[in-house]
């Protein structure tokens, strides 16, 4: 190894965040009760496109944004522990989960390691179906305690967000929504 590596700066940066650090005064459960879903891709930053300050909302991403077992047991931790009532899908265009096919990288990985993983890669068509399938699982979750969702995909290119599905009417389960008294709102 030779000078700074990407963590040294990381870790750099980090110490300079907590000389500057002023709390939030917020409280961990989101104060716009929104959970967003949005994929991991470098080119999206969620805060700044959706308008949210630190304590808005959480913010789970993933290899697609896509809605897996593991993002449902999140939301359902969201909604039931933490507050939220409203989920925001984002998808964006020239995606990576588009360009390959998960028959042929769980082959790869199989035969690379010996050993097939117990997870399915998630690899879809476009963003838009995507979008779809992931509300349809929402939707589907009976353990949420709001299914109300909208999908969308983000254009790397223009950085305009389009709506390709939207959930509001979704089931809710009529549990009251708590106001907690640590936000300040
Ligand atoms: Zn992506």
């Amino acid at each position: 190894m030779f000078g700074m590596s990407v963590s040294d700066e990381m870790v750099a940066a980090a110490a300079a965040y907590a000389e500057a650090f002023v709390p939030s005064g917020r409280g961990a459960s989101p104060v716009r009760q929104l959970a967003v879903v949005a994929c991991m891709d470098a080119r999206l930053d969620v805060f700044a496109l959706l308008g949210l300050q630190v304590g808005d909302a959480h913010v789970l991403r993933n290899a697609g944004g896509t809605v897996t077992d593991d993002t449902l047991r999140s939301l359902v931790i969201s909604q039931r522990l933490l507050g939220t009532r409203e989920t925001v899908l984002v998808h964006h265009t020239e995606c990576g989960m588009t360009s390959f096919d998960d028959a042929e990288f769980l082959e790869t990985l199989d035969r690379e390691s010996g050993v097939r993983p117990p997870w399915v890669p998630g690899a879809f068509p476009d963003a838009e179906t995507d979008v779809r399938t992931s509300l349809e699982r929402i939707r589907a979750c009976p353990w949420l305690i709001s299914t109300a969702a909208r999908g969308f995909v983000f254009d790397v290119n223009t950085g305009a967000l389009t709506e390709v599905e939207s959930a509001k009417g979704g089931r809710s389960l009529g549990v009251p929504i708590q106001r907690r008294p640590s936000t300040t709102l």
